[in-house]
């Protein structure tokens, strides 16, 4: 049902098989609505988008029977595969909605939907824990009533995850799922986290559902903002819905990679599709409100589908870190998400980044040191067994691996039985006999001034290996940063200034 090509982090590109056709992950899901529809869903299905979204709660409501007999691709006119939310939005919105839940569930496969979702009572945003308690049971209840309803279907059932910002009971709900036997899971109303830009919570409540389903596809609702595509991707997000493109285009906002901008407030149209191929931005203004929110409109899911095509295409040159990094400079609350990368609860990105990459990595910025592959050498080398006493260590060149460097053999030469190392401040300590593994060989560092206070896991790496090894000599060969990690270790050693001629001194 659900197959991976490609990983990165904790994204994946994968085939989601549904009745009606394969779609490719991750994909962007637009809302279409059953009843006034402005841009036609086969439009959507031209522009590449296989899944769309609609409401079968409104669908009922609007069609009854009707529905039930046509089919929902049908009645909103897409031969594409379509998932159907229950009404799970209008709860948030209002309160209840009047229907029940087995009522629900036979409706939507009734209407030969491809991945439904049974009726929840999403948590939502600031709701007090015991309340919240309270609601991921109902949902959890009606979901076990939906399941026992519809028996076994080709459809993709999706077991909605409530809890939002009370963690424990976004775990508790996930795993409850996963043992109903939910073959799909979709993390609840995180609109409201959107909309107040809490990216931070919302990476931290995707991480906590990743942990209990790490395998299983993940929905995410609510997530059509170009900014959050890539966060949302990095951390395992395969699917997301949203009405934006529409929404943003009815408010006159035209996206961009970035983020939005006034309509009014643009000189220029920054993009290139068929759309903005066609209008100058004066010309875009200056059309009739209902022509100007179809081409807005078109404009925005152009903009979305271009921002997952470019994040999958990281995901295949290996590059998804420097590009969710590169994106979290157009938001100060997204690079507050990105920050916390560098906690344990984000050690799951591992898993999906692989152990060697074709294209060498870059290194920038202090949250860099926290990256998979620089975690997974510091690891290697505390593991690292040196028959040496004593430890000579040298600055990293731009020449790679460092066991092939001219410098390399000067020290060997002069100091035959000391274990040689380099050093970068992101990869910590470099033994020779290692300097060939990924990514010690494989990796760009931008030369910079650095803090090694920025840096705890170089100091870590250095204390570790001098411990682990029991050194009775070290010599530094240091930049101003390996003496700063020096005084900071508290290590005795005999610090020498780097230069051209610094071998032949020593
Ligand atoms: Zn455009």
């Amino acid at each position: 049902m659900f197959e991976v090509r490609y990983t990165d982090l904790a994204a994946r590109i994968g085939r989601l098989e549904t009745p009606h056709g394969a779609v490719e992950t991750p994909a962007f899901v637009p809302v279409v609505h059953p009843v006034k529809q402005t841009i036609a869903p086969q439009f959507l299905k031209k522009m590449g988008f296989d899944l769309v979204i609609t409401n079968a709660y409104i669908t009922l409501k609007q069609y009854g029977d009707e529905a039930r007999k046509r089919g929902i691709h049908d009645i909103i006119g897409f031969d594409g595969a379509v998932m159907t939310d229950s009404g799970g939005y209008q709860v948030l919105e209002y309160g209840s909605v009047e229907v029940e839940p087995a009522d629900m569930a036979q409706f939507e496969k009734d209407i030969k939907s491809d991945i439904p979702i049974p009726l929840d009572k999403p948590t939502g945003y600031g709701l007090p824990y015991e309340l919240a308690k309270e609601y991921v049971g109902t949902t959890l209840a009606n979901c076990d009533t939906t399941l026992r309803t519809v028996g076994k279907t080709d459809a993709i059932w999706i077991g909605p995850v409530q809890g939002a910002e009370h963690f424990d009971l976004v775990e508790h709900s996930a795993r409850a799922l996963d043992d109903m036997g939910f073959q799909m899971m979709a993390l609840g109303s995180p609109v409201e986290l959107m909309e107040a830009y809490e990216f931070a919570t919302l990476a931290r409540m995707i991480a906590h559902a990743k942990k209990a389903i790490p395998a299983k596809p993940v929905h995410l609702f609510g997530a059509g903002h170009p900014l959050t595509i890539p966060l949302a991707i990095a951390l395992g997000c395969d699917t997301f819905d949203s009405a934006s493109y529409m929404l943003y285009a009815k408010d006159d906002r035209y996206m961009h990679a970035n983020g939005t901008v006034r309509l009014g407030e643009l000189a220029y149209l920054p993009c290139q599709c068929a759309v903005c191929a066609s209008y100058t931005a004066s010309e875009l203004r200056s059309l009739d409100r209902d022509r100007r929110m179809v081409e807005v409109a078109r404009h925005n899911l152009h903009v979305l589908k271009a921002e997952v095509d470019a994040t999958k295409q990281a995901i295949m040159d290996g590059r998804l870190w420097e590009y969710v990094m590169q994106k979290a400079r157009a938001h100060p609350k997204l690079m507050e998400a990105v920050q916390l990368f560098a906690n344990d609860e984000f050690g799951y990105l591992a898993e999906g980044t692989p152990a060697f990459k074709e294209k060498a990595i870059f290194f920038f910025d202090a949250i860099d040191q926290h990256r998979p592959e620089a975690r997974r050498y510091r690891k290697l080398v505390s593991e690292f067994a040196s028959r040496k006493k004593s430890l000579v260590l040298f600055p990293e060149g731009e020449v790679h691996p460092f066991y092939s460097t001219r410098g390399f053999r000067e020290i060997a030469k002069k100091f035959p039985d000391a274990q040689i190392a380099t050093y970068n401040p992101f990869l910590g300590i470099i033994p020779a006999e290692i300097s060939d593994v990924f990514p010690a060989s494989h990796n760009v560092t931008a030369r910079a001034e650095r803090d090694v206070a920025d840096y705890p896991t170089f100091v870590e790496s250095l204390t570790g290996f001098v411990a682990n090894n029991g050194f009775s000599d070290i010599m530094a060969v240091a930049d101003p940063f390996m003496k700063q990690a020096i005084a900071e270790a508290k290590l005795k050693a005999r610090v020498e200034d780097y230069s051209d001629h610094v071998i032949e001194r020593l």
